[in-house]
């Protein structure tokens, strides 16, 4: 075997102590509630061995695939893990009863195949209400005999009751989905879930017995402007300038010739492209994309291609081959770019970015 270890300069690090952080917060605003972290598409990109210390103070994980429930099974984790689809198939019940995971409950098959499922332990299950989303979830109409189904099963232990917001960050909010919840669930017992980032953030009069944060833990700014939370990104995209061109008014930078110098530039040419997962749209934004170089405010210039992006250094004259360009996160001067601002000039949400950083990007975990 050829030991071979890529030196193409760009990497993901995944900051333990912003996580930690993050999940204190989030606990202040919603009080005695429990806290679900949400490590679903492999912790939001971050990768759940990668954020495993960092939010092992939470009080349950919630995953969508197997393989992660299993990942923190073997990280030794045996603290609740709610799995927010629940089975796909009937197989999947299987290893809810070997993991010891408590699965959603969202279709009248998956009550059909827990009734057939065979197991010594019975499973606490979550039922899931839609209550206005009309994504997932039984109606306000079907809900209470689900309910009554569920609880005469011998293979179920506990019916808790859980619904999603549509609106938790937008003008239309969450009161009408609230109602519903509460008519439909009124008098049965159980537990009561309803909230995600957004809700529990934005609308703490909610109570319930347990929160589910996603995309607050890894420190999107979007719920911040309206509380000034104080997260912090617990991702940091860097990748590092390889090239420098100096160019004249006229000239044009990169394929489609996009954007055209209208003075004197310096160009730096840096190791990161959308086959990284840095989204391309942000080339149609006009004034490109933010990013940091050495900690100071720049921006993207022209198309970013495949494996490379330019970004413009013409007020920067310290910086060149070598220098540091923070894509989103934490610069090394304490300068933060939050992912948001990069998905805004993209048109699209932190989500998607953080979500989308590619398998060839390495990542290291910074402990504090
Ligand atoms: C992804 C997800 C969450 C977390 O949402 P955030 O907006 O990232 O906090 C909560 N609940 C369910 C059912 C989800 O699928």
């Amino acid at each position: 075997m050829v030991d071979l270890n890529n030196s193409r300069p760009i990497r993901a690090t995944i900051h333990t102590e912003a996580l930690r952080h993050n999940l204190g917060r989030i606990r202040l605003a919603v009080g005695d509630a429990k806290l679900w972290a949400v490590v679903k598409a492999n912790a939001y990109g971050h990768g759940i061995a990668n954020v495993f210390e960092g939010l092992r103070g939470a009080d349950g994980f919630a995953c969508l695939d197997l393989t992660e429930a299993h990942t923190l099974r073997s990280m030794g984790w045996r603290g609740p893990i709610l799995m927010l689809e629940g089975a796909f198939n009937a197989r999947d019940l299987e290893w809810c009863s070997r993991l010891n995971l408590w699965h959603v409950i969202h279709t009248e098959q998956q009550i059909d195949w827990l009734a057939a499922h065979k197991t010594n332990e019975p499973q606490r299950v979550f039922l899931k209400l839609n209550s206005g989303m009309n994504r997932l979830g039984f109606t306000p109409e079907r809900y209470r005999a689900a309910y009554a189904r569920l609880s005469a099963l011998s293979q179920v232990d506990e019916v808790s009751h859980l619904t999603h917001f549509s609106d938790a960050d937008t003008a239309k909010g969450v009161a009408a989905q609230c109602q519903v919840f509460q008519s439909a669930t009124q008098d049965l017992d159980g537990e009561r879930t309803v909230s995600n980032s957004a809700g529990a953030l934005l609308h703490p009069e909610v109570q319930t017995d347990w929160v589910r944060a996603g995309i607050a833990l890894y420190g999107s700014e979007y719920v911040n402007p309206h509380f000034d939370f104080a997260l912090q990104p617990a991702m940091t995209l860097e990748a590092n300038i390889v090239s420098v061109q100096d160019v004249s008014a006229d000239a044009s930078i990169g394929y489609g010739s996009c954007f055209i110098a209208s003075h004197t530039m310096r160009i730096g040419t840096v190791a990161c492209g959308y086959a990284d997962g840095y989204p391309r749209h942000a080339s149609s934004a006009s004034h490109g994309a933010p990013v940091l170089v050495d900690g100071e405010a720049s921006r993207t210039l022209g198309r970013i291609s495949m494996d490379m992006l330019c970004v413009d250094l013409t007020h920067l004259p310290q910086a060149g081959i070598g220098s540091t360009v923070t894509l989103w996160g934490r610069a090394k001067n304490g300068a933060i770019l939050f992912v948001d601002d990069v998905a805004s000039a993209a048109g699209t949400i932190g989500y998607e970015l953080l979500c989308a950083v590619a398998a060839r990007v390495s990542f290291a975990v910074e402990e504090d």
